[in-house]
């Protein structure tokens, strides 16, 4: 139905339209993705510009025509993080974050944990260097598949159940497996176990560090869990 709404948004990406336009790809709370498009936002006198930059969180009017995009009326920054911006490692995280959500959620289906994960992301990036580091890249798309419905099972075989003995992962089977249930799986350290719990279990702030085999082991883990359920393929983290 046509008419005029208000909402929050992430930018997630942006491409130049015509003369002077931008494409925007959004993520919403409430309307999960919205693509949109702001006018005149390449002049140098347009109001909007300046806050419509990829990874800004902003308070948007929008009017919905019959269209598939909708068009920005207003914008109002609620962060920009323009911290991030300035330092290379930060920069390349939130891009990889935003490119996350946009493979992975790419429906208008309302997903809030997934909406306040990706603030939260590029809120810690904007605010600590150290955030950019490979853990925390980890730990985001480990919840960012938890949101999205795909999370690994982690405390039991996720073939038969049985507790311990658990050294693989089965990309098919969803989780950690025992060695009784081994067919199609790879080799999951301790550590690397121990480290995708503690990364589903705590909040991103507190991402447990491990060693870079181990996390080498949770990034196999994450990105064919991706691939086997969500049928999503991303760049490894590194
Ligand atoms: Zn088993």
């Amino acid at each position: 139905m046509p008419g005029t709404f208000k909402t929050e948004a992430i930018v997630l990406r942006s491409i130049r339209y015509g003369e002077a336009d931008r494409v925007l790809h959004l993520y919403t709370p409430d309307r999960g993705r919205v693509g949109a498009v702001a006018k005149g936002v390449r002049r140098i006198k347009s109001r909007l510009g300046g806050r419509l930059e990829p990874f800004s969180r902003v308070k948007l009017v929008m009017h919905e025509g019959r269209g598939e995009l909708c068009t920005i009326s207003q914008a109002d920054s609620v962060h920009a993080h323009a911290s991030l911006r300035e330092r290379r490692a930060s920069l390349e995280r939130a891009t990889q974050a935003c490119e996350a959500v946009l493979r992975l959620l790419d429906s208008t289906e309302p997903n809030r944990p997934a909406y306040n994960l990706l603030c939260n992301e590029l809120a810690l990036l904007d605010q600590h260097a150290e955030a950019a580091g490979r853990a925390q890249a980890l730990a985001f798309r480990l919840k960012l598949l938890l949101a999205a419905g795909f999370a690994p099972e982690l405390a039991s075989c996720a073939a038969c159940g049985e507790a311990e003995h658990l050294g693989a992962f089965s990309p098919s089977a969803g989780g950690v497996v025992c060695a009784g249930c081994e067919a199609g799986s790879f080799p999951l350290g301790e550590e690397a176990h121990r480290f995708l719990a503690g990364a589903l279990a705590k909040p991103l702030s507190e991402t447990p560090q491990a060693h870079e085999a181990a996390l080498a082991q949770a990034d196999r883990a994450i990105a064919e869990t991706m691939e086997y359920h969500a049928h999503v393929r991303l760049r490894r983290v590194t």
